[in-house]
């Protein structure tokens, strides 16, 4: 798993999670990857690593950086950062109660919003594809990196 810091084209700041490279290449070709924030499928990739922002060798792809984040206050990345872990934190508690309903998400989310199912909190797996023509038909899906398996106990 790979975390890669990522910058939609409204300055927010967020943490994406990705098999390989390759992978966020791939979903952020197909649009995929959406900020958490206003999900724009305009996001860029930062350089990883931690920014020294206050050094005066910056890049000038690091200036734009500090630029964005700095528009609010100089706090903003932090709390951002907290959210993004209070985010997870829920969904992990969200993914621990849901119905697993493994590879038969797509069909199972499809029949909760047309109504076939009752409507509850489900989880499983679902390809790229199928992920994309849930959000085409106007069906919530959050892509999320697997618990492991112990905190699904
Ligand atoms: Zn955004």
């Amino acid at each position: 798993m790979i975390i890669f810091n990522l910058l939609c084209d409204n300055g927010h700041r967020f943490e994406g999670w990705f098999a390989s490279g390759d992978a966020f290449r791939d979903q952020q070709a197909r649009q995929l990857v959406q900020c958490t924030y206003c999900q724009t499928s305009s996001v860029t990739q930062l350089p990883s690593g931690p920014h020294v922002r206050r050094g005066g060798v910056a890049t000038a792809q690091d200036r734009n950086i500090s630029a964005a984040a700095d528009g609010t206050t100089a706090a903003a990345p932090l709390a951002q950062a907290d959210a993004v872990q209070n985010f997870f934190q829920a969904l992990a508690v969200m993914a621990r109660q849901a119905d697993n309903v493994g590879d038969r998400l797509a069909e199972e989310a499809r029949r909760i919003h047309y109504k076939e199912a009752p409507a509850r909190n489900i989880r499983g797996i679902a390809t790229a594809e199928e992920t994309r023509e849930l959000l085409d038909e106007g069906i919530m899906v959050l892509p999320a990196p697997v618990p492991p398996e112990s905190e699904t106990h």
